[in-house]
């Protein structure tokens, strides 16, 4: 009986897993760009009068091996620790601050041009005729990060959110619906054109 009760239990968890593998399947990852942050360079002092690298390194050789070390042993990638005798700063390049992207990835159901085949007028935010609208549904924990992005990447194709997120919906039945323009313009068309020309 123990056994079969287990059995049963992990039925039903595989089950869950299964509904939720398919609402997840319908949906893709978006990227989503948030705003970069600008973070001042941890390699040498910052001058706030001409706002850049003062050219002058925080550590001695050693000291900075160290910090590289540390920060690599917690993961860290690019290269925040190295010492420099006196001029352009190694990590930033005598900017005196870094720029961190920061990319998120978001679960979204896409639909590329969502108006085609209505009635309806489409919305043309100004400076974007020719490109492509896209539209997102998502979770609506998403708000902020959507709301707050630089821009993103669907299906590989640079957008960028044309209005702020709409939440459509009450209480878990709530969708979060973001609408967004391409960016760049397709290059395979252009080809095509001057194909037939020659
Ligand atoms: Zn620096």
């Amino acid at each position: 009986m123990i056994h079969n009760t287990r059995i049963s239990k992990r039925v039903k968890e595989k089950h869950k897993k299964a509904i939720r593998n398919v609402i997840k399947g319908l949906s893709r990852k978006v990227e989503v760009y948030k705003q970069p942050r600008k973070l001042e360079c941890p390699n040498c002092y910052y001058d706030k009068f001409t706002e850049s690298s003062t050219g002058k390194s925080k550590w001695t050789a050693v000291e900075a091996l160290t910090k590289q070390a540390e920060y690599e042993a917690g993961g860290g990638e690019s290269l925040r620790y190295k010492w420099f005798k006196h001029g352009r700063c190694p990590v930033c390049r005598g900017q005196g601050f870094l720029t961190v992207k920061r990319k998120v990835w978001a679960d979204c159901i896409v639909t590329w041009d969502p108006q085609a085949g209505r009635n309806s007028v489409t919305y043309t935010p100004a400076g974007t005729e020719g490109s492509t609208i896209v539209q997102l549904k998502t979770d609506p924990k998403n708000y902020d990060l959507f709301k707050n992005s630089d821009r993103i990447v669907v299906d590989g194709v640079e957008c960028k959110l044309s209005k702020p997120p709409i939440l459509r919906g009450l209480g878990t039945q709530s969708v979060l619906i973001i609408t967004a323009f391409t960016t760049e313009k397709p290059s395979i068309d252009s080809g095509e054109i001057i194909k037939d020309y020659i």
